[in-house]
């Protein structure tokens, strides 16, 4: 269970600009494992996650990209898991972040949640990917406890299918009780443009593996298609929010309770959360003028 602090990113480091869940030829991707890592490093991007199809027509990848690391670019060990199935006969489709080298294949037997519950065991940050695009539902979702978050937004998904949003999915498990992260990922393949569209920004201590693993499990991150979140605090009464140029600033509780704040190049609002209080929980959304959001995690009241 995360335990997101009132101000997430007041410890020390600094952020790091990430891509979690990406695909190459070494499962259905157009691009090598190399290109992939190139595409990102050259693109701006500080560490990316090579999240392969670990599955057996694949010969279950565990994709090694430490050869395409420099000192100011790395790669996290990682893999897209897959194992029966949501409820509409899917499989499962689980983004593992931080994977050791020797996680076995599953086996038949091993369903979605096992599945899930055995990379965490193993140091995994797991994410339910694309809610929309593959119709996971809530009960779905209910059966994975294990997982630390649920994507908010799937570029590939949208850009194919506009179905790129999972904050209803987000809102749901919150709603319910659950402490969920909440990721925005590229699910890049490259059979289309669908790179550069959703991404982490990691407050971490430096730029290794283990230091983003752990700071993405304790939520020390935000989630954006481009505009910044520079600081959140809470103070008990109200939550302050620094950002980049912004047409809006909201922040959300269990639905529908919101404050919004709307201007012109906003670059902070503070916003009054006691209506947000009974939902028990907080989590702010950016919009710029282009549309373009980011996402914080959820903030807890009873964490603060
Ligand atoms: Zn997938
Ligand atoms: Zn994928």
């Amino acid at each position: 269970m995360p335990d997101v602090l009132h101000n997430p990113f007041a410890g020390p480091g600094r952020f790091y600009k990430g891509n979690l869940h990406t695909h190459s030829t070494a499962s259905d991707g157009v691009r090598s494992p190399e290109e992939v890592c190139a595409l990102y490093r050259e693109g701006g991007y500080d560490f990316l996650a090579l999240t392969d199809h670990f599955m057996k027509r694949f010969g279950f990848p565990l994709t090694d990209t430490r050869a395409f690391r420099t000192p100011r670019f790395t790669t996290i060990p990682s893999a897209e898991l897959h194992a029966p199935a949501i409820m509409q006969g899917e499989p499962w489709h689980l983004v593992a972040v931080g994977l050791p080298a020797d996680f076995a294949p599953p086996t038949p037997e091993e369903f979605g949640p096992a599945l899930a519950a055995r990379a965490v065991a193993a140091g995994a940050f797991v994410a339910m990917a694309h809610p929309a695009w593959y119709g996971m539902t809530l009960a779905d979702a209910e059966t994975v406890p294990s997982a630390h978050a649920v994507e908010i937004y799937n570029h590939a998904s949208e850009v194919d299918v506009a179905r790129g949003d999972g904050a209803w999915m987000l809102d749901a498990l919150l709603a319910r009780g659950r402490r969920i992260l909440t990721i925005a990922v590229d699910d890049s393949h490259g059979h289309f443009a669908d790179w550069f569209g959703g991404w982490v920004m990691v407050k971490a201590g430096s730029l290794e593996p283990e230091a983003l693993v752990a700071a993405l499990k304790a939520g020390r991150y935000y989630s954006t298609q481009g505009p910044e979140i520079l600081g959140i605090e809470f103070d008990g009464t109200d939550i302050a929010v620094e950002c980049s140029p912004a047409a809006s600033i909201a922040v959300l509780g269990r639905a529908p309770a919101s404050k919004t704040a709307f201007g012109e190049g906003l670059r902070g609002a503070r916003l009054p959360v006691a209506g947000l209080r009974p939902g028990g929980y907080a989590r702010v959304v950016v919009t710029d003028a282009a549309g373009r959001r980011a996402w914080s995690n959820p903030l807890w009241f009873d964490a603060a």
